[in-house]
């Protein structure tokens, strides 16, 4: 009996086996000749690409090239023995950008939102895009000249983050936000009116208000200038720029002219930058992806509208102007999206990410200016935000300086001797007394603006015994 059973149980095995092996041959036979046709994206392996490998390889070996975090590389830098070249911060010089220019003034005149790169390089993976050489060549997508699938994101993180109701309203895609501000300008003006609307912002202002109002220099509108000129006056028919937060000072603002046209400004109402007491509800809302994602450079904006009239007369505007915005664009940004709305809430969370970058370098610079008399910044409080569920610290994209000294009149001119360029506060329209720094710029920049804030600081005795700390 126990023979038999010793006998018997090594071909109850092998036979076992044999159908096992039998079945996962099967299952590789399929998978080899048959699964990628059906999905090739998902599941495959490096050896299963075919015309992405080119393209991922270069792509990665580019990234790889090190700039020593001074700089970096794009696959379509400049080459230098047909290899892309490292572009340096300012200030920073070399093959590698390792060499620490001497006499180099800190830039933060511009409102380049590169202190996002950071986030981007942690998440590699997930920022990339492929896109074939085929992809969406024609103008128009499944809406239009707008991917429905961006515009349902879109909708969502607004939702998520909870900074603006978009229910009931129409929402279009511009070149940038920049494009739609005289889009608006233009789909707000009444036609063949006797008087121009005016078009107004209160100061301190975005000064591309001004500048696009008048080269566009349209019949039916026209800039008037501050909203303080106009708070007492019979006077209609106004377009009333509203930023908020605003830029430069970072406050949040409402409008103060009753009974005119509001265009809303939210290129800053992400936690990034402020807090967010309740979603914004503006009949005509305008936001940025260049301040959300930091990608600037994909020139991408939208805007949501609630009348109808108003939402046709801007399509119009955009048919005319620059039929649609692209669709490569449109592509990369929805992926972007996605991605900040999967990391809510998450160690990834691109608003703690940024929130927290922003506060630190307002401590510190508050720190700094604080120490002495010579300047000041715009007042900003813990606010309590919806997004985080608690008070938070103020974490500004922009330092509103004022020069407190009357020898000092014109802030910008006293900066550059010191060696910060900044943005004049005429520019905003206001005294020469302001000038705006850009905190949003990279960690380089933002060092440099620093070291080189610190003297001028300094210059006035005032309490300078407290700048070491920095
Ligand atoms: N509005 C405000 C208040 C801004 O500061 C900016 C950019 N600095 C814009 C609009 C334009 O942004 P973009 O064209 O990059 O979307």
């Amino acid at each position: 009996m126990r023979e038999q059973l010793i006998r018997e149980t090594p071909a109850k095995v092998y036979l076992v086996l044999f159908s096992l092996s039998f079945l996962l041959n099967i299952f590789f036979f399929y998978q080899h000749f048959f699964s990628h046709h059906l999905s090739p994206r998902i599941g495959s392996t490096v050896s299963d690409l075919s015309w992405t490998r080119h393209a991922a390889e270069e792509a990665e070996a580019v990234a790889a090239i090190s700039c020593s975090s001074h700089g970096r590389a794009y696959v379509d830098g400049v080459l230098d023995n047909g290899q892309p070249t490292c572009e340096c911060n300012t200030c920073y010089t070399g093959t590698d950008c390792s060499v620490l220019l001497s006499n180099c003034s800190a830039d933060v005149e511009s409102g380049d939102p590169l202190f996002l790169e950071p986030y981007w390089m942690q998440h590699a993976a997930k920022g990339a895009v492929v896109l074939s050489g085929w992809h969406r060549m024609s103008y128009a997508t499944t809406d239009g000249f707008k991917s429905l699938e961006l515009e349902e994101n879109i909708r969502r993180l607004h939702t998520a983050v909870g900074n603006a109701i978009t229910h009931g309203k129409h929402l279009v895609f511009g070149t940038g936000s920049t494009q739609l501000l005289n889009a608006l300008v233009y789909a707000l003006s009444p036609e063949n009116s006797s008087s121009p609307a005016s078009v107004v912002a209160t100061i301190p202002y975005y000064s591309m208000y001004k500048g696009q109002t008048e080269l566009f220099n349209g019949r039916d509108y026209e800039w008037e200038g501050a909203t303080a000129k106009w708070r007492n006056s019979n006077k209609t028919n106004f377009i009333e720029f509203v930023t908020s937060p605003n830029n430069p000072d970072c406050l949040l603002y409402d409008s103060v002219l009753g009974g005119s046209s509001v265009i809303y400004d939210h290129a800053y109402f992400w936690p990034h930058f402020t807090a967010i007491p309740e979603p914004a509800d503006g009949d005509v809302m305008i936001f940025t992806v260049s301040k959300l994602s930091g990608h600037a450079g994909s020139r991408f904006g939208w805007a949501f509208i609630k009348d109808e009239n108003v939402y046709n007369k801007v399509s119009n505007y955009l048919y005319y102007n620059s039929i649609g915005s692209s669709q490569d664009t449109q592509s990369r940004l929805l992926n972007y999206v996605k991605v900040i709305l999967a990391e809510i809430g998450s160690n990834s969370d691109i608003f703690e990410f940024g929130f927290n970058k922003m506060r630190k370098r307002w401590q510190r610079l508050q720190a700094l200016v604080n120490s002495s008399s010579r300047f000041s910044l715009q007042q900003l409080s813990p606010q309590y935000c919806i997004y985080f569920k608690k008070i938070r610290d103020p974490s500004p994209a922009y330092a509103w300086l004022k020069c407190e000294n009357e020898e000092d009149a014109d802030c910008a001119e006293v900066l550059m001797k010191g060696g910060i360029i900044s943005r004049h506060g005429t520019k905003f329209g206001v005294s020469t007394q302001y000038t705006r720094l850009s905190l949003l710029k990279t960690e380089d920049h933002f060092e440099m603006l620093l070291q080189k804030l610190k003297p001028l600081v300094a210059g006035s005795d005032e309490n300078s015994s407290n700048i070491s700390s920095f």
